[in-house]
């Protein structure tokens, strides 16, 4: 008989437990059932049997076959907390590892409540579970990334200050050195100094290589292959409402890189790019062989003049206000809602092209969309280092009448540097700072000749300090300190391997640095 209430176009039940069913399988969310009445019976739904990797013909649930499929190391944990809900009425809510026949492993969500009797005795115990493999594979890569990004900081935080020590210890010994007496019993211990300090700086040198870089597997290849076979895939990934096109150069020289890291950096910057049209638009993959002029590179500092492989990804999106574009790099830096965004999609890009010697900028303009540009070297470029040659009839030990000005904020190295110039005949200007350098600047009637900084300073760097400085006097040779590895600097604008001296130095690397720099001058 039927229940006044029920209408007539109440579906059967069957069609019920259908779509439960169907929804279960869409959300991966299986349902359970385990009585306590003693009879350990488990009644397990399809999307259940699906999780679990089994057949529901071939397996008869029991709670007991259960804890055979939950991980050996998760089992104690999980039966605590059944056992707690039964009778303590813990909320039964755990994640742990299940052991699929086939052996594979998964990772799966439980909730369960417990229905009791009047009298508040468990009756049975009525749960879901839900497969949340995919979710906890991404959060391990997302701990891994950040795991690598702390290590990296620290790694590179403390080769950088040891470098600094290290700079003034070699440099001080070597100093020591032209004072003692070749035949002086001290001699054979400074020079021990010297050696300790140098095999020192050979271990800060691989932190610092390490910390800015990633393992990669560079090839060379081409990036239109790359382009091509990835806008395929980014007009699935990007959705209807987002037209994806492609203008490709007839021809590019290859490029050396690790084409998955690069694949990888065009998906960040085409899923951003979708973030940023919520409302459909386009996007566009340019790529070219563009000839970079001098107006360009000191536009477009750090990059050096000349020939690269470009790839402008644009889109018509809500585009950026300057505080978030000046800031989009940032490891960690995001304008998206918590869950959404980690921040760490740009960093990636960044570091990508960093490690290979390229370039990445950016154009911005709100409501009206952004542009992002990626300059790879060519494969067949240039040589990356080639050591600085010495002009001949440079005379190392040729005295200067010069005005140099010189900012590093190390006091030990800024001691240092003192005192391997101080007998040289130089005039120094000491700062240790670059405002500090531009008030000395101000200060000092006469002319500047050569400008010797640290790279990274507290407050503006020392190669905005010599961009300002380069842009008033231009052909005022730069000298840039540093303790960062060769690919490092040239992202950060030490593009000419000739302006770089690497920490730790010598004072006659120093001075003949200086006077090399000072006569290509004249
Ligand atoms: P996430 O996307 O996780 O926030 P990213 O490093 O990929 O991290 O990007 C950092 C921020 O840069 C974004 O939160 C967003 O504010 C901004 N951004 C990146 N790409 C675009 C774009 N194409 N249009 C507008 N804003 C963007
Ligand atoms: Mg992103």
């Amino acid at each position: 008989m039927r229940h006044p209430n029920v209408p007539e176009s109440r579906p059967p039940l069957e069609e019920t437990v259908a779509l439960l069913e169907k929804a279960q399988e869409v959300a991966h969310i299986g349902s359970w059932v385990a009585e306590l009445d003693g009879s350990d019976r488990l009644g397990w739904s399809r999307e259940t049997h699906r999780i679990f990797g089994v057949a529901s013909g071939e397996f008869v649930a029991t709670s007991e076959a259960f804890f055979t499929f939950v991980h050996e190391d998760d089992r104690d944990a999980v039966r605590a907390a059944s056992r707690a809900a039964i009778t303590e009425g813990h909320p039964y809510d755990v994640e742990h590892r299940i052991v699929r026949p086939d052996g594979t492993v998964r990772w799966v969500h439980e909730q369960a409540d417990i229905a009791r009797d009047p009298q508040g005795r468990a009756l049975r115990m009525v749960g879901v579970v839900q497969d949340i493999t995919d979710r906890r594979q991404l959060e391990d890569q997302f701990r891994q990334a950040q795991k690598m990004e702390a290590i990296g900081r620290l790694a590179g935080g403390i080769a950088h200050d040891l470098n600094n020590a290290l700079t003034a210890i070699a440099g001080y010994a070597e100093l020591a050195l032209g004072g003692i007496p070749v035949n002086h019993p001290a001699r054979a211990d400074v020079e021990e100094i010297k050696h300790g300090a140098e095999r020192a700086a050979s271990v800060t040198a691989q932190l610092l290589a390490f910390s800015r870089k990633q393992l990669i597997a560079p090839r060379i290849f081409d990036l239109n292959d790359t382009v091509t076979s990835i806008a395929r895939l980014l007009s699935r990934l990007l959705g209807a409402n987002i037209e994806v096109r492609t203008a490709l150069a007839a021809s590019l020289p290859p490029i050396t890189g690790d084409p998955g890291q690069v694949e990888q950096a065009i998906i960040n910057l085409a899923v951003n790019a979708r973030d940023a049209m919520p409302d459909g638009g386009r996007l566009d993959l340019i790529t070219s062989l563009d000839d970079l002029d001098e107006a360009f590179a000191r536009a477009h500092l750090p990059i050096a003049p000349g020939r690269y492989v470009a790839l402008r990804v644009a889109d018509t999106g809500h585009g950026m206000s300057r505080e978030t574009l000046a800031r989009i790099f940032e490891p960690f830096f995001t304008t998206k809602d918590v869950g959404k965004g980690t921040g760490l999609g740009l960093s990636m890009v960044y570091g990508t092209l960093k490690q290979i010697g390229g370039f990445v900028f950016v154009d911005s303009v709100l409501d009206r969309g952004t542009t992002f540009r990626l300059y790879f070297p060519p494969a067949t470029g240039q040589p990356a280092e080639s050591a600085p040659t010495p002009r001949s009839g440079t005379d190392e030990s040729r005295r200067g009448q010069e005005t140099i000005l010189v900012a590093e904020d190390e006091s030990a190295v800024r001691n240092f540097v003192a005192s391997a110039l101080r007998n040289e005949g130089y005039q120094l200007l000491l700062t240790g700072s670059a405002e500090e350098a531009v008030r000395a600047v101000t200060a000092h009637d006469g002319p500047i000749d050569l400008l010797l900084t640290d790279a990274i300073m507290p407050g503006k760097s020392g190669i905005e300090l010599a961009n300002a400085m380069v842009a008033e006097r231009p052909g005022l040779p730069v000298i840039i300190m540093s303790g960062y590895t060769k690919e490092t600097l040239t992202v950060s604008g030490l593009t000419d391997p000739v302006n770089l001296l690497r920490k730790p130095f010598s004072p006659t690397e120093l001075r003949r640095r200086i006077r090399t720099a000072l006569d290509r001058r004249a």
